[in-house]
């Protein structure tokens, strides 16, 4: 008892902990605001906001998804520059959001989240950073799934005596001019920057294990008259989001229930390449085995032409071997290399973050997850009571814009704050003490149900049946990535809530307090009666 008012002193306490500060913990920030929380800290690792378009800085880095679309709602933009927006203006965008709804006070930067713990007898989460300690009643996991670079294990890469760097770790003080580089990938990341550099390099060999499916992307400057008309009839900019969105709601079907109709789309993008790639030999290895769509398909109008360039080799093979400055791939070419640069993706399905949450059964998220990630409406765990995930599993998208799968979850935040708030005596708005605390629990059956649902969608979709490994699946095949759906329908079912499907827990020392006021026979701690109760009440009120 002592020592817990010691750390009391000791600790910061929050309502709510985000950690990162992306679009996923920077919208976090805003709707909790918005929602009259002011008492909550944006934990980030690195030294400034951003994310992923943040620490992603390669040379032709840029968003494949229309920047009107690829922004939230809440804070439009009528003066992006181009149809799809490079990676400084989107980092400015994000930094200029954090300004402009005075986030600067809550963030906590350089300050990496090394662990947290549930608290069952406190009812809150113990984090500890690289500077100090929190606890907070809610933790929202904004840490993104494409945040710490996969780099593949490869024999002898150790030894090689170049320039080593992924994608998405940059060294910008290298000089790649006049230089023999080896790309190793053809993912999203890759087929940006091997335009980007092919000019420059004195040679550029790219490895492919797979090939992916390019369409051309249709990237223009949007106008001054535009702009103009964005800024004075802010109706245009809505309506131009909303045909950006309609349009990949359409296809949506395509992707989920019919990816017989995708080779309609097969046919453009072999079209596509055939127009820059002129050899028949490279053409077929360019050529992909599996169903449009089973991977991400990937937007670019260079990618071709820079490979067609007389200083760029591709290798249909992926790299297996380093053996001093030569790569050697799994068909036994050697390639002669000065600097290798992985476009190899991220940890996914494993997300690092899972490694360091415990929860209430002493177990972390990582083991929880261990036969795959799983949670109830992408947003919280079977275990991690007052955990939540923004872009957490099954929310992720193959054709449109993650801002609108995260604004959806941001819903879903606000309204769990909000009910915490009302089950809370006293608790509305700011931080409850230790006796009216109250944390949700998402019960097991209620994951398991989401997950049943989500998967046998799941089935029919081109990622589960197009013939393609991808980073959608986990080591298990199974598909914890994608969201099985339309946007709008996530939207509807992240509105709000319900709460039958959590069981309410509440501070010990308030239920003893009302234990001997009423004596009362209920037990100390929170019981599915108890829970059912207050769910019945509640709901009713915040309906
Ligand atoms: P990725 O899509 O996971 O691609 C990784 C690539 O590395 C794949 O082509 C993979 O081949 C290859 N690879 C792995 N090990 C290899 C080896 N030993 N030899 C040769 N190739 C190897 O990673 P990413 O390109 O960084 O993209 C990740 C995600 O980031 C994207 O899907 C997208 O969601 C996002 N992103 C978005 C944008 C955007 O414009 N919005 C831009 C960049 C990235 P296999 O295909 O055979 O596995």
């Amino acid at each position: 008892m002592g020592d817990g008012h010691a750390d009391e002193r000791e600790r910061e306490h929050v309502r709510v902990a985000v950690i990162g500060s992306g679009f996923g913990g920077l919208g976090a920030a805003v709707r909790l605001r918005r929602e009259g929380v002011t008492d909550f800290v944006v934990l980030e690792r690195a030294d400034s906001v951003g994310g992923t378009w943040r620490d992603n800085d390669y040379p032709g880095c840029a968003c494949d998804v229309p920047s009107h679309l690829y922004s939230f709602s809440f804070a439009p933009n009528p003066d992006w520059p181009r149809t799809f927006s490079g990676q400084r203006h989107i980092r400015a965008y994000l930094e200029h959001v954090a300004d402009t709804f005075g986030l600067r006070p809550h963030l906590r930067l350089n300050t990496e989240v090394e662990m947290a713990r549930w608290d069952a007898d406190e009812l809150r989460w113990d984090i500890e950073t690289s500077r100090g300690s929190f606890t907070a009643d809610v933790v929202v996991s904004a840490t993104g799934p494409l945040s710490d670079p996969k780099m593949p294990e490869i024999p002898g890469l150790s030894s090689f005596p170049g320039k080593v760097f992924h994608s998405a770790r940059w060294d910008h003080e290298y000089d790649l001019r006049g230089k023999r580089v080896a790309m190793i990938g053809t993912g999203a990341s890759a087929i940006q920057i091997v335009p980007a550099i092919a000019p420059d390099v004195e040679r550029l060999t790219l490895f492919q294990r797979t090939p992916p499916w390019v369409m051309p992307r249709t990237d223009r400057a949007i106008s001054a008259g535009e702009r103009w008309l964005h800024r004075q009839l802010p109706f245009t900019r809505a309506a131009r989001r909303g045909l950006l969105w309609g349009i990949r709601e359409l296809q949506v079907g395509a992707f989920t229930k019919h990816p017989n109709r995708l080779g309609l789309v097969e046919s453009l993008a072999k079209a596509n390449m055939a127009r820059s790639i002129k050899d028949p030999a490279l053409r077929a290895k360019l050529t992909p085995s599996y169903r449009i769509g089973c991977k991400r398909i990937l937007l670019s109008s260079t990618y071709y032409p820079a490979l067609a360039r007389p200083n760029v080799d591709l290798v249909a093979s992926g790299l297996k071997e380093v053996r001093g400055s030569v790569l050697v791939a799994a068909d036994g070419t050697e390639t002669a290399a000065d600097a290798i640069v992985f476009g190899t993706g991220f940890h996914v399905t494993d997300m690092p973050i899972a490694d360091r949450v415990v929860g209430a059964e002493g177990r972390t998220l990582a083991e929880e997850w261990k036969d795959g990630m799983q949670s109830l409406r992408g947003a919280t765990a079977a275990g991690f009571p007052n955990w939540m995930t923004i872009i957490g599993p099954n929310t992720g998208l193959g054709n449109s814009s993650m801002i609108l799968m995260i604004e959806s979850q941001l819903n879903y935040m606000a309204d769990y704050v909000r009910q915490l708030g009302l089950l809370t005596p006293g608790g509305r708005g700011g931080s409850a003490g230790r006796e009216g605390r109250t944390a949700l629990a998402a019960r097991p059956s209620a994951v398991h149900a989401w997950n049943r649902r989500v998967q046998d969608r799941m089935k029919r979709t081109v990622w589960n049946t197009g013939g393609c490994t991808s980073w959608y699946l986990d080591a298990n095949g199974r598909n914890t990535t994608v969201w099985p759906g339309t946007t709008a329908e996530f939207r509807r079912e992240t509105r709000g809530v319900d709460l039958a499907e959590y069981e309410v827990l509440r501070g010990r020392a308030e239920a003893r307090e009302r234990t001997s006021a009423t004596t009362a026979t209920t037990a100390t701690t929170a019981t599915a009666a108890t829970a059912e109760t207050a769910a019945a009440t509640v709901s009713g009120g915040a309906a």
